[in-house]
């Protein structure tokens, strides 16, 4: 499974960082987790064609981590060269059907797909759920501590390799059940200092999770700017699990 860093950036304008979004590849399949502004260009720069997805998972949805679902769906529908005639799968919180429906309100058919469907699955956001994707990647979810259906979301794939991916949370013992023992994490480093809002992570946040989960690896992502990504990085490293700031087109593989 290769899990490819799309977007490690946040929603404010930055030429080297795109909003959230990442690509899980396994056995040929190719699903992309989240999609903020941008991600569709950022995909075709990385040879990926997002026409050809198999399918999507959303952590939630502010629009720094959905924000590219209209233009990937419209891009689906226009098709040109390579027009889709299979259904597109979404796995995603409670909530996210009626979202959709109200995203088709405003777009009508310019997003509706003609010979084939979006087919949304929901997870649940009070408790553990999961769900079988392409490729034989196992997903596994649990609730997270944030707004607008937040789950962090757990891929693993046929052979075992598993990364953990955060999305947007405040301090959760969810994420620490969920990351323990993983590979990877990918996690939100957002700000840098408690969120008054408890609805992001800073890097003494960070540090207690990967303490109590114990991962193998940590890499930050969705660092606003007014964290010190050195400081950060210290402060997680003083668990002793390594850890790196995420970029653009990385690849953690396994
Ligand atoms: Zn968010
Ligand atoms: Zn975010």
């Amino acid at each position: 499974m290769r899990f490819t860093l799309v977007g490690t950036g946040t929603t404010l304008p930055d030429a080297t960082r795109g909003p959230a979004g990442f690509l899980v590849e396994s056995d040929g399949a190719r699903i992309l987790v989240d999609g903020g502004t941008g991600t569709i260009g950022r995909l075709a720069a990385l040879g990926v064609d997002a026409r050809e997805l198999d399918g999507g998972v959303y952590s939630h949805r502010h629009v720094d981590h959905c924000g590219d679902l209209v233009p990937l769906l419209f891009t689906m529908k226009v098709g040109i060269d390579k027009p889709r005639r299979r259904d597109y799968p979404i796995w995603a919180g409670s909530g996210f059907e009626d979202f959709f429906a109200a995203l088709e309100g405003v777009y009508g058919s310019w997003i509706q797909p003609e010979g084939w469907k979006v087919r949304i699955a929901e997870l649940v956001l009070d408790a553990a759920d999961g769900a079988d994707l392409p490729g034989g990647v196992r997903l596994d979810t649990l609730p997270a501590v944030h707004t607008a259906g937040a789950l962090h979301l757990s891929f693993t794939s046929p052979s075992g390799y598993r990364v953990v991916f955060s999305g947007d949370t405040g301090p959760s013992e969810a994420l620490a059940v969920l990351a323990r023992g993983a590979d990877v994490l990918v996690t939100e480093c957002a700000v840098e200092t408690t969120d008054r809002w408890n609805s992001h992570l800073c890097a003494t946040d960070v540090a207690a999770i990967v303490d109590a989960a114990r991962p193998k690896r940590v890499v930050l992502t969705h660092l606003y700017p007014m964290v010190d990504p050195t400081e950060a990085l210290q402060v997680v490293r003083a668990t002793g699990v390594p850890v790196e700031r995420g970029h653009d087109g990385q690849v953690l593989e396994g």
